[in-house]
């Protein structure tokens, strides 16, 4: 039986795991869930899924969350803030610890679970980005298994041999295939772009995801991102991977071997596949995902795709080529543009130009430990929210 911790256990992917959890009762039992306001939304997990323990952002959501689960008759203890969440994540009572909390507010409680040597259910990929080596040798220092939950990543895992070192080449790899949808602007006319509102960004062709995740598959900065995490996952260069627009998202990303061979995981959008396939690993079980109908599907399209249009993808791939602190820099930095288009303080099409200008303005240094890293990260959102205050 797995006793799983849920980190952002509202959000989209929280969701989505309690769903593939409720309909084997049998396997896994939930030990703790995590929200950062949805107080509402978490009383109700509470009283569906009776976790020992649930956690909030501050102590007056945790008042109200106590409040509620009074009156509904449910025993979980309610505890708040960073500390609480980095417990829940490495507590001796859990096993399995899905990290959904969204962007680098996750880290903190994702290093916790590695540390811990939890089975640790990797979709923060932000925490990834920001940490990369630190976040990898704690995996390895403590014995902790690694499984990503990030469709693409999950799919490269899903076509790669069995015992796989992080290492292509040794394993004869020639290419990881990393697919993108190309998002809600794929082909409309760039220009037209300076007027997109939140609305229009967030409304994503194939996947049903949170905001931030959302925006960032428009300015493509997702796939970026992606490209820093299939680095530390899977040990490729920034030369061994390469972006394959697909506008269809049925195929989730691909690996293409040296003798010719390309392997595919092939799937309906939707992320309860992913999460069923790391949750039961190396077993498989029912997520309450139907098989693809591939006559239905009909097409495959890919193409190339443009720098140009996607400056935050380069982005991404610089900051990886550069190393040390530019992947947690340009994180930041992106953080910071999404929460101001959001909110409606900044264009879509500033977001690289500012991010761009502050990842020129911080110095690189090599990452040694966490609170270098996040110096950085503080560095960089405090430039970000000068810039777009100015
Ligand atoms: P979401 O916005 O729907 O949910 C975020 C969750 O994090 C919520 O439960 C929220 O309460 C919690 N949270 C937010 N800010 C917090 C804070 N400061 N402290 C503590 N908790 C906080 O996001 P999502 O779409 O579920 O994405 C979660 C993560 O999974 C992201 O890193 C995203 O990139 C990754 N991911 C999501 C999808 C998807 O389909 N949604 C796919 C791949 C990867
Ligand atoms: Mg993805």
């Amino acid at each position: 039986m797995q006793s799983i911790t849920i980190l952002g256990a509202t959000g989209s992917i929280g969701v989505s795991t309690l769903d593939v959890v409720a309909r084997h009762p049998d396997r896994y039992r939930v030990f703790a869930l995590t929200a950062h306001s949805k107080i509402e939304a978490l009383a109700e997990q509470c009283r569906l899924f009776r976790p020992e323990v649930a956690v909030v952002g501050s102590a007056e959501a945790a008042q109200a969350l106590s409040v509620r689960l009074r009156g509904a008759g449910v025993a979980t203890q309610v505890s708040y803030g960073e500390a609480a969440l980095c417990e829940v994540a490495s507590a001796p009572a859990c096993t399995t610890v899905m990290a959904a909390i969204v962007g680098a507010a996750g880290l903190a409680p994702s290093i916790a679970a590695a540390r811990a040597g939890k089975k640790v259910l990797l979709a923060n990929k932000e925490a990834l980005v920001i940490s990369g080596q630190l976040f990898m040798d704690a995996i390895a220092g403590s014995g902790a298994t690694l499984l990503p939950i990030d469709s693409e990543h999950n799919a490269i895992f899903q076509c790669l041999p069995l015992g796989y070192q992080r290492d292509p080449v040794h394993h004869g790899i020639r290419k990881i295939l990393l697919t993108a949808s190309g998002g809600p602007f794929l082909d409309r006319d760039v220009a037209s772009l300076d007027h997109v509102t939140p609305e229009q960004a967030i409304a994503h062709p194939n996947w049903r995801m949170g905001r931030k995740i959302s925006v960032d598959s428009a300015t493509m900065m997702n796939k970026g991102l992606e490209v820093i995490e299939a680095h530390w996952l899977f040990g490729a260069t920034p030369e061994q991977i390469d972006v394959v627009i697909h506008p269809q998202s049925v195929i989730h990303s691909m690996v293409s071997y040296t003798d010719g061979s390309v392997l595919a995981q092939l799937g309906t959008p939707d992320m309860r596949t992913p999460i069923a396939h790391a949750l039961a690993y190396p077993d498989r079980i029912e997520s309450g995902v139907d098989s693809i109908d591939l006559a239905q599907v009909a097409h495959l399209d890919f193409r190339k795709p443009d720098y140009e249009r996607f400056p935050c993808l380069r982005l991404a791939f610089d900051a990886l080529r550069v190393g040390g602190s530019a992947a947690a820099v340009l994180n930041a930095a992106n953080e910071i543009a999404v929460d101001a288009f959001l909110d409606c303080r900044l264009g879509f099409r500033k977001i690289p130009g500012l991010i761009e200008t502050i990842m020129n303005r911080i110095p690189i240094e090599p990452v040694c430990d966490l609170d270098g890293v996040l110096a950085k990260d503080s560095a960089a959102r405090e430039m970000a929210r000068a810039m777009i205050d100015a």
